[in-house]
């Protein structure tokens, strides 16, 4: 068998798993939108999960392929966050909406985090632009405290938002970027088992870049909609 018929044999698991990849990126593009960012982690979830499965079934045929990776999935199972993605992914399709906890801070930007923002709770079924809309009205008919509707040309409104599960500190996109590279440990695993060369399984393409959990909005588009 050629190098290439061993990639192919697990090309459905490799292929669910560029999948998970392509959903890392959309909830980064989708972060400020919250039913969007949720939908985009479900089918993340979904996609992670059933690689392990795919790699299974693919190779089930190959002589003393399922005992060792039996043992592949033992260890997958005591990573907790794979396990703790696991459960929630289960929990989602048996159980209920998952809603991710989520906080943010509303304020002003000069482009290179937030120039001055204030520390508020942001219902995780509210989208960035309704949490700063909200905020800018409160301003309005008080006093603007944070600056978000007194002209200044040097800064933008904003919110910088965080989203979280509840089992860990890290942040929604980087943890899942992070159990994806786990999961990509385990496939390298497999294609050394098969004999062929690992293919290189990376997320370089987000690197540095937090700049997803900002959302800014022109002032004049802001007192549009306040
Ligand atoms: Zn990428």
């Amino acid at each position: 068998m050629t190098d290439a018929d061993q990639y192919e044999r697990i090309g459905s698991a490799l292929d669910r798993f560029q999948e998970a990849h392509f959903w890392i990126h959309n909830m980064e593009q989708c972060y400020h939108r919250a039913d969007q960012i949720r939908w985009f982690l479900n089918v993340f979830l979904k996609a992670l999960d059933e690689v392990p499965q795919l790699v299974s079934m693919s190779l089930q045929n190959a002589n003393g392929f399922a005992p060792w990776f039996r043992e592949q999935k033992e260890l997958l199972k005591a990573d907790p966050l794979i396990s703790t993605l696991s459960k929630t992914r289960d929990f989602v399709v048996h159980q209920n909406m998952l809603l991710p906890s989520s906080a943010g801070s509303v304020g002003i930007t000069e482009l290179r985090g937030m120039k001055l923002g204030l520390q508020l709770p942001i219902h995780p079924l509210e989208d960035s632009q309704d949490a700063l809309i909200r905020t800018a009205r409160v301003m309005k008919e008080h006093e603007d405290i944070l600056g978000l509707i007194t002209p200044d040309e040097d800064s933008l409104p904003a919110v910088h938002r965080e989203w979280q599960l509840d089992d860990f500190d890290e942040e929604l996109v980087d943890l899942c970027a992070r159990a994806w590279l786990r999961m990509g440990q385990t496939l390298t695993e497999v294609m050394r088992w098969q004999g062929v060369e690992p293919l290189p399984l990376s997320l370089d393409c987000r690197h540095g870049r937090g700049d997803y959990r900002m959302f800014m909005m022109s002032r004049e588009k802001l007192m549009e909609l306040i």
